[in-house]
């Protein structure tokens, strides 16, 4: 395994809609295993292909709290099938907007449909910090971030704080 560079904003790749996946192989599961290996390493509870550079519809998450044993999960080519029109407020953080962090309104509950780390279809309900978690990463296979979601203004200033954070490392 091996760590990846994770990229920021304003990197334009960042804003590219990734592609689905064709085989869950093992060179997809390498991929996994480094995303998944750098996302612990950043500390994060998720990270999406495209955060390393890569186009493809794949997520990692682990939402075990500190006292729990790790959980990896891994998402290839999800599918949201339904959400609830009842909304939920989260405050949200990403490794790609690094110390930025603001609430976003976003469905409280989802049915999702994916494939997992060995390929398998799962249909699943999430609810609470899984269900934030699962559409902010969704976001990023569709080239759009959690300040996307934000005011011009808020998003501005948070492109403007991590571009003098990468200035001044
Ligand atoms: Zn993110």
């Amino acid at each position: 395994m091996a760590l990846r560079e994770i990229l920021t904003v304003p990197n334009p790749v960042l804003k590219q809609v990734s592609t689905p996946v064709a085989a869950v192989d093992d060179d997809l599961r390498l991929l996994m295993d480094d995303m998944l290996e750098t996302m612990y390493a950043a500390p994060g509870i998720g990270l999406a292909a495209i955060q390393v550079g890569v186009p493809k519809q794949v997520i990692v998450m682990d939402l075990a709290r500190q006292d729990e044993p790790p959980q990896p999960r891994y998402f290839v080519n999800p599918e949201i099938l339904w959400a609830s029109e009842e909304t939920a407020p989260y405050e949200e953080g990403c490794l790609s907007v690094p110390e930025v962090y603001d609430e976003v309104d976003r469905p409280a509950r989802v049915k999702l449909r994916y494939l997992d780390y060995h390929g398998q279809e799962v249909v699943e309900d999430a609810e609470g910090l899984f269900a934030v978690c699962i559409q902010h990463e969704m976001d990023h296979l569709k080239g759009v971030l959690f300040i996307d979601h934000l005011s011009r203004l808020k998003r501005e200033r948070a492109v403007a704080r991590v571009r003098k954070l990468a200035r001044t490392g």
